[in-house]
Formats: C-alpha cells, sequence, structure tokens
C-alpha cells in the first residue's frame, strides 16, 4: 500500500543526487471534489499538483509558487499552487471537448509558467517556457534546462484517486573534486535518470516509497527521510473578496446589489461562498481609499 497525503526526502549516500516522492489523497479529493473536470483536464491539474509540490520541496521560502498553464487549446488556463508547509491548491478552466491525452493539444501552442511569491508579495521569481512533448514532465525539464537551476528530472501521474510524482536532483558539485570524479558522477546522474525512466505509472501510484525506491534504485545506499504531510489548503479570505470587488467598481457592485438582494462570490478553488449584503457593500466602498479594502475588517 503505498503512502498517503505526504512527500518523502531521499538522498544519495556515495552521489551528490536527491530525490522526492510525493503523493495526494485526501488533498487531492478535496481539491476537485465541487469540479466536474474531464479525465484528460483532472489528469494534468493532478501531475501539476504533483510537480508544484515537489518545486517547492527543493527550496526554502515563505510564500506562495504557482505553476500555470495558458494557451489557446481546449484548457486555456491551469493553475496549481503549493504554499510553504505544502498546502496545496489548484484549478483549470477548460471549454468542452477537452479531452486530448497530449498536453500540447488540451493547452495547445501555450506556456508553462512558474511563479516564486513571498508571503508580504514582495520578492518574485519568474520562469517561463514553451509548452512541448506529450506530458507536462517533459515541459518542466525544459524549464529546469532554461532556467540554470540544478539538473533536475520528474515523472508524474494523476488519476481519479490520487496523484503522485517523483523527482531526482543532481547537487552542485564539490569544486576540489578531480574531473575524474566529476565524469564519474555525469555518469552516475545519467544511470540513475535512466532507472528513473523505468518507473512505471501503476508503481508510482500503488507502491510504497520505500518499495518504489528499492526497486529501483537497490543497487545505491540510499538514505530516506521521515515523511512531510501535504493538505489541500485554500488562500482565499473574506478581505481578499472585499478587495476584488473594489476591484469590479462600487458601480458594478451595486448593480449586482440591485439584481440579486446581496453580493455573492465563489471561491473557484474551494467553492467557499463569500455572501455581501447592502451594509457590507457600502462598507467596502466607504472605506479609506488608500487603504486596500482592508479597513472593514
Ligand atoms: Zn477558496
Amino acid at each position: 500500500m503505498r503512502d498517503r497525503d505526504c512527500l518523502r526526502r531521499f538522498l544519495f549516500e556515495q552521489l551528490p543526487i536527491r530525490g522526492q516522492l510525493v503523493h495526494i489523497d485526501a488533498a487531492w479529493h478535496a481539491l476537485i471534489e465541487h469540479r466536474e473536470y474531464p479525465e484528460a483536464v483532472r489528469d494534468v491539474l493532478g501531475e501539476a499538483v504533483a510537480a508544484a509540490l515537489l518545486l517547492a520541496s527543493t527550496i526554502k521560502f515563505d510564500g506562495v509558487l504557482s505553476l500555470q498553464l495558458q494557451g489557446p487549446g481546449p484548457v486555456h488556463l491551469l493553475l496549481a499552487q503549493c504554499t510553504e508547509g505544502f498546502g496545496v491548491r489548484g484549478l483549470a478552466r477548460h471549454r468542452d471537448g477537452a479531452s486530448a491525452s497530449r498536453i500540447d493539444e488540451l493547452v495547445g501552442a501555450g506556456n508553462l509558467t512558474v511563479t516564486l511569491e513571498s508571503e508580504d508579495r514582495g520578492r518574485r521569481y519568474e520562469g517561463v517556457v514553451p509548452i512541448e512533448g506529450a506530458r507536462l514532465a517533459d515541459s518542466l525539464q525544459r524549464y529546469f534546462e532554461n532556467s540554470e537551476q540544478l539538473p533536475t528530472r520528474l515523472w508524474l501521474h494523476a488519476d481519479a484517486n490520487g496523484a503522485s510524482g517523483m523527482l531526482l536532483q543532481k547537487l552542485p558539485g564539490d569544486a576540489r573534486t578531480a574531473s575524474g570524479e566529476d565524469a564519474a558522477i555525469e555518469d552516475a546522474w545519467r544511470r540513475v535518470q535512466l532507472i528513473g525512466e523505468t518507473l512505471t505509472a501503476e508503481e508510482l501510484g500503488t507502491l510504497a516509497d520505500s518499495e518504489i525506491l528499492r526497486r529501483l534504485f537497490h543497487e545505491d545506499d540510499l538514505r530516506l527521510f521521515e515523511s512531510a504531510p501535504v493538505y489541500f489548503r485554500c488562500r482565499c479570505s473574506r478581505e481578499r473578496v472585499s478587495g476584488m470587488l473594489q476591484g469590479l467598481g462600487e458601480t458594478e457592485t451595486r448593480a449586482l446589489l440591485v439584481e440579486r438582494g446581496n453580493v455573492e462570490v465563489r471561491c473557484d478553488f474551494c467553492n467557499r461562498a463569500y455572501v455581501f449584503d447592502a451594509v457590507d457593500v457600502a462598507g467596502i466602498f466607504q472605506g479609506p481609499s488608500t487603504g486596500g479594502g482592508t479597513s472593514i475588517h
């Protein structure tokens, strides 16, 4: 039985190579329970969420890591987000007929963007690569090649039951290593990737982490760390929705109020409803103009 809702780090004892395995289960169901995604869209979303977790696991940050796919295809937007502490959320917007199994047909000739935003929205990193290849992992590989980051490979799988992923990353070599050692490390990195290629979707989705690693890397000395929990976490709040209504403008918001008696905004990520009556709406637009919508709370 495989590990559930967790992220687990492992290390090659004799090589400058590390890895991560991730599985999302309850978090995956929470993420898709209010949505009826076509299978192909659901599976790419699951892979994107697993990838966001794996990317987040390799860096230290205190904000949000977003993985976004945008293109002219039937799925015009797909977003997976991971906060520090491994809380995830995600959504996809699609037209009818989103059934292609290849991501370059599903999203089309668009872009994959990885964004890192700190909690105070100050620091921001963004990397963009074109979507190419059949699978999300192909575009992610291009992302790692282009962004001058550590050599990294990902394997991803998602279905109705959950999403899983494995990451392998080559760590920077020691400046003192001899060139012969460098070549040996390169050979080892190639070998480890080739072995990674033999991991099947079924193995990744059903086997325990220890079993996956035993099957793949039984020749290597591996250290497996304690797993960290992964969970569904939406970042929406009444303050954020108030800010959004401020952005929409007073005239538009009041028109909605007149039409429906109150203004209801439903979060696209978690389906939570935020309801604003006439008094609430008045409060939003009576706040100081420089307050940015936080004054009412
Ligand atoms: Zn929400």
